[in-house]
């Protein structure tokens, strides 16, 4: 299988090279020429299958430069009982009520949904580069919001031939995210915290790509630019596996009939996780209404209500930091598979320019056939955290909580018949400081103790790689930051090293 770009042109490449190269030389992003498809026989196959076979099979499908074979031995090293050791495998869906079930996301390394792309793309990344003949070594430049810096970090940390720099925004990353990146151990390993928020650390990431004279500066010392951002095909890929895997686990567990349509809602920022769902039903997986949840930034819920993409608008830090998000990279994929190349090439040019752009009416209501846009406002947030343990006795991160009340949104408006199925994509105890509050009205002043009194308050007991952040070393200062123009200046030192 071939991949084109969102915008058009002529380049054309295989899944090894999308991988090892992150991004299309016009700028656009990586697309599968043609999808492949996932039918019921095959899904009653998947059912008896472990989650590494599952990601084999349903990976194999997309990345055909790879062999099942090496996918498999992939997959058995990233989502391993010593990797992701919460009961129920790598990617458990926990029943909340008669119509809503939750697909826990959180039991990676460092406890967020992230881990389950990151934990498997070094491997396919170290495979790209054999398998393309590519000479010299991936310099791997992301931006992150918090949850995307650690998880590569992670992930890649000691890889062979990759070296990995992580941009983070000093405003609305929360300490245990600081903390998890500053104490990041490996050789291989840079984090730069910079003086802005997220979308300029992405903006500046994104120049810095497409910069010749920075190309070139890497290029002499040996490096060549790759993405662990979400516009990779690396990164989306595995993001689909843990769709067909609820689908097939809610089967086994007689909560779904085959073919049943499943209703889906995830708690969305750059339009990755929930983009590989819609991936994973254009492929023939029974999913039904896709929705769309955002937080206080409700970029897509206008969106979806208008056909205006309009990024000229206020940003607000809020207590789902990862969703803090006014340019949703992944949306140009969709508007690839509904409008093609050629307009979405016009609607990127738009937003570069002018900060927006207008689909026009047909592409809207494609578009909100598949998707449903909704928003959830911070008091709103803490009032679901606090609903849903009244409730159920099940405790949920801020993320999760926006997911869940747009879930709710959407089947008190819509009325669905569908089941519904909500991703969960962060550990409570990630986000304490705001779950705590949350849950008791009171706030405390240490991030720690909001984990330590949650723990005593509801009795979960809190992630081992959170418990262990007390003890660790801080390698990179998080009060030494760059200006969001300096950040060229910060790659090259690291390349110099
Ligand atoms: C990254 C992230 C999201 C948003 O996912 P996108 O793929 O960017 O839409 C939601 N929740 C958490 C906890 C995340 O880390």
């Amino acid at each position: 299988m071939m991949y084109i770009s969102t915008r058009g042109g002529d380049e054309r490449v295989s899944s090894a090279q999308a991988i090892a190269q992150g991004i299309a030389k016009n700028g656009g992003l990586f697309v599968p020429e043609e999808l492949p498809e996932i039918s019921e026989a095959e899904i009653t196959e998947l059912i008896g299958m472990s989650y590494p076979e599952r990601a084999a099979y349903v990976l194999s499908k997309f990345l055909t430069d790879y062999t099942e074979q090496e996918l498999l031995g992939y997959a058995e090293r990233s989502y391993s009982a010593e990797r992701f050791p919460g009961e129920g495998g790598a990617a458990p869906v926990h029943t909340l009520s008669d119509k809503i079930s939750v697909l826990e996301l959180f039991h990676g390394p460092t406890c967020a949904f992230k881990d389950m792309a990151l934990q498997i793309m070094p491997h396919l990344l170290s495979g790209a580069l054999e398998k393309t003949g590519v000479k010299g070594d991936a310099f791997i430049l992301t931006a992150t919001s918090g949850d995307t810096g650690k998880a590569a970090l992670d992930g890649y940390h000691d890889v062979p031939r990759v070296r990995i720099m992580v941009f983070y925004p000093v405003y609305g990353v929360s300490r245990v995210q600081k903390l998890q990146m500053s104490t990041q151990e490996g050789e291989n390993v840079m984090v730069c915290p910079v003086k802005g928020n997220f979308d300029d650390t992405q903006t500046g990431v994104k120049r810095i790509f497409t910069d010749p004279e920075a190309n070139k500066y890497l290029a002499e010392r040996g490096y060549f630019f790759s993405s662990a951002n979400s516009i990779n095909w690396g990164r989306l890929a595995p993001q689909i596996v843990y769709y067909v895997s609820a689908y097939c686990d809610m089967i086994a567990s007689g909560r779904l009939k085959l073919g049943e349509q499943l209703d889906v809602s995830v708690p969305t920022g750059n339009f990755g996780d929930i983009f590989a769902a819609y991936i994973a039903k254009r492929c023939g997986l029974p999913l039904g209404r896709l929705v769309c949840a955002s937080n206080k930034n409700r970029i897509l819920t206008d969106f979806l209500a208008t056909g205006t993409y309009d990024r000229n608008r206020d940003f607000y830090t809020t207590m789902s930091p990862s969703m803090d998000i006014l340019i949703s990279s992944n949306l140009e994929r969709l508007l690839w598979f509904i409008a093609g190349a050629d307009a979405t090439r016009g609607f990127m040019e738009s937003l570069t320019s002018g900060g927006s752009y207008t689909v026009p009416a047909d592409t809207l209501a494609d578009a909100r056939r598949d998707f449903y846009g909704a928003s959830c406002n911070e008091e709103q947030t803490a009032e679901c955290i606090r609903s849903t343990y009244e409730k159920y006795g099940y405790l949920i991160d801020p993320h999760t909580a926006v997911g869940l009340y747009c879930a709710e949104t959407y089947i008190g408006e819509e009325k669905p018949q569908n089941k519904l199925l909500c991703v969960s994509t962060a550990s409570p105890y990630k986000f304490a400081s705001n779950v705590y509050p949350a849950l008791t009205g009171k706030k405390l002043d240490d991030e720690f103790e909001c984990i330590d009194e949650t723990a005593r308050l509801t009795g979960v007991t809190p992630p081992a790689p959170l418990s262990e952040l007390r003890s660790k070393t801080v390698r990179f200062d998080p009060d030494k930051y760059s200006m969001p123009e300096e950040m060229l200046d910060c790659v090259k030192r690291f390349a110099d090293k």
